[in-house]
C-alpha cells in the first residue's frame, strides 16, 4: 500500500500506540475524582497542556482540549460572537477555509443577523490581502484566515493579516485553522497576534477525536457544552488525558523533528514529480506551498475516476477535501479560478516523512499509465 493521503489523516506514531497498549487499560479513572486515582488523570492533563503550550508558546490555561478541530472551530465562532453580541457587524472569511471553519460562520451570521463576507483569494490560492484590506473596517467582529490550506497547501501571510487587522479593525478578532500547519511551520502564538487557533490530532499521528483551541488569554467566549465545568467552565465533559497525552506526544515529535521532516517531504515532493510524465499534469499548487501538499490536474481524466485507478493498485490519494469529496468541484479551485476541467481533474497528493522515495516513484509511474490509459479510453 502506498498512502498519500496525509492531509486527510494520518497513522498514529508508534509512541502513541505504545501509550494506548500500555494506559488504555490503567487510565480509567475520572480526573475529577477526589481520590489519589482521580488526580494521577488530572496531572496527566495538565502535564500534556503544559507541554503543549510549550511547544506552542503560549499558557496551558489558554488551551482547550476538544475532539477535533471542528469543534474548536464551533467553539471560537459561536463562542466568540454569541458572548460578544455588540463587537460588530460584519464577520469575514477567506474563500478557501475549510468547512468546519465557513459553514460554522455562515451558520451563525445566519442566526445573529451578522454580515458574512467572504475574502478573495488570489491564484495561487493564498488570500488577497487587498481584498481583504478593502473589507476590514470598525464594522468586522471576527476574521478568518487559515494558515495552510488543506485543498492546495497555500501558505498565508499571517504577519501581512495581523497588520492589516491592527491598522483597519483592531476591534475585530482574528481566528486561524493552523490544522495544516501544525508540526509543519514554527509556531508562536504569543507572537503571532491571534485570538484563535484551530488544531487536529489526527493530522499529526495522534488519535481520531483529540483537538485543542487556543484562545487568546482576556478573551471571553460562550461554552458549546454546559455541564460539570471541566477546563474552566469553557468546554464540560470528562477529560480523556489519554488523549491529551496522545496529542502532546505527536505535537511535540513532529515539532522536533520539523526541519528534518521538512526537507524529506520537499525531497519526496521533488522525486514525485520528477517521475510524473510532465505532458500529463499542471500543478495547481503554489511553488511556495506547504511541501506537504500537492493539487495537481490531469486534463481529460476526472480526479475521482483516477483516485479510484490508482486505489485499485492499493495507491490512495484524494480528490479535494476529503471532508466534502462530494461537492461537484472544490470551492478553493473555484476560487482560485481554475477552469473546470481543471477543477473536474484536479487530485491531491499529500505525504509523510515516513515515506520511501521507492514508493513515491511507483506512485508517479502508476499515475502515468493510468493517466494515458484512461486517456485513451475516454477517446474512444
Ligand atoms: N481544518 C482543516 C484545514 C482541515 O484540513 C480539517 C480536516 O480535514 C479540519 C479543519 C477539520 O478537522 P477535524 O477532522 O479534526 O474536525
Amino acid at each position: 500500500m502506498i498512502y498519500l493521503d496525509h492531509a486527510a489523516s494520518t497513522y498514529p506514531y508508534v509512541e502513541v500506540i505504545h501509550l494506548f497498549r500500555d494506559s488504555l487499560g490503567e487510565a480509567f479513572a475520572n480526573p475529577s475524582a477526589a481520590h489519589r486515582l482521580g488526580l494521577q488523570e488530572e496531572l496527566k492533563i495538565k502535564d500534556a497542556k503544559n507541554r503543549l503550550a510549550k511547544v506552542l508558546h503560549c499558557e496551558a490555561g489558554e488551551l482547550i482540549l476538544c475532539s477535533g478541530a471542528t469543534e474548536a472551530a464551533n467553539m471560537a465562532i459561536k463562542g466568540y460572537l454569541n458572548a460578544n453580541r455588540h463587537s460588530g457587524k460584519k464577520v469575514l472569511v477567506t474563500a478557501a477555509e475549510h468547512a468546519a471553519v465557513y459553514q460554522t460562520a455562515k451558520f451563525i451570521c445566519a442566526k445573529l443577523q451578522l454580515e458574512f463576507c467572504e475574502i478573495a483569494l488570489n491564484r495561487d490560492g493564498t488570500v488577497d490581502l487587498a481584498d481583504l484590506a478593502q473589507q476590514l473596517n470598525q464594522e468586522c467582529a471576527f476574521v478568518c484566515v487559515m494558515a495552510v490550506n488543506n485543498e492546495t497547501g497555500a501558505v498565508n501571510d499571517l504577519h501581512a493579516v495581523t497588520r492589516l487587522l491592527h491598522e483597519k479593525a483592531p476591534q475585530a478578532k482574528l481566528c486561524v485553522d493552523y490544522v495544516q500547519a501544525l508540526c509543519k511551520a514554527e509556531l508562536n502564538l504569543r507572537q503571532a497576534a491571534v485570538d484563535f487557533g484551530i488544531f487536529s490530532g489526527h493530522k499529526v499521528h495522534a488519535p481520531k477525536g483529540v483537538g485543542m483551541l487556543y484562545v487568546k488569554k482576556g478573551t471571553r467566549i460562550e461554552p458549546l457544552l454546559h455541564g460539570g465545568g471541566h477546563q474552566g467552565g469553557l468546554r464540560s465533559g470528562t477529560e480523556n488525558a489519554l488523549f491529551a497525552e496522545a496529542l502532546a506526544i505527536a505535537v511535540e515529535h513532529g515539532t522536533r523533528n520539523l526541519r528534518a521532516d521538512r526537507e524529506k517531504v520537499a525531497k519526496l515532493r521533488r522525486i514525485f514529480m520528477e517521475h510524473l510524465d510532465e505532458s500529463l499534469y499542471c500543478v495547481n499548487s503554489a511553488t511556495d506551498a506547504s511541501p506537504w501538499i500537492l493539487n495537481l490536474s490531469f486534463e481529460g481524466v476526472k480526479g475521482e475516476t483516477l483516485l479510484h485507478a490508482l486505489a485499485d493498485q492499493e495507491t490512495y490519494i484524494s480528490q479535494a477535501s476529503s471532508c466534502h469529496s462530494k461537492a461537484p468541484h472544490s470551492h478553493v479551485l473555484k476560487a482560485m479560478k481554475l477552469s473546470v476541467s481543471r477543477m473536474e481533474s484536479a487530485v491531491r497528493v499529500s505525504f509523510d516523512a515516513s515515506q520511501s522515495e521507492a514508493d513515491i516513484e511507483k506512485a508517479s509511474g502508476q499515475i502515468n499509465e493510468l493517466v494515458r490509459a484512461l486517456r485513451r479510453i475516454s477517446k474512444r
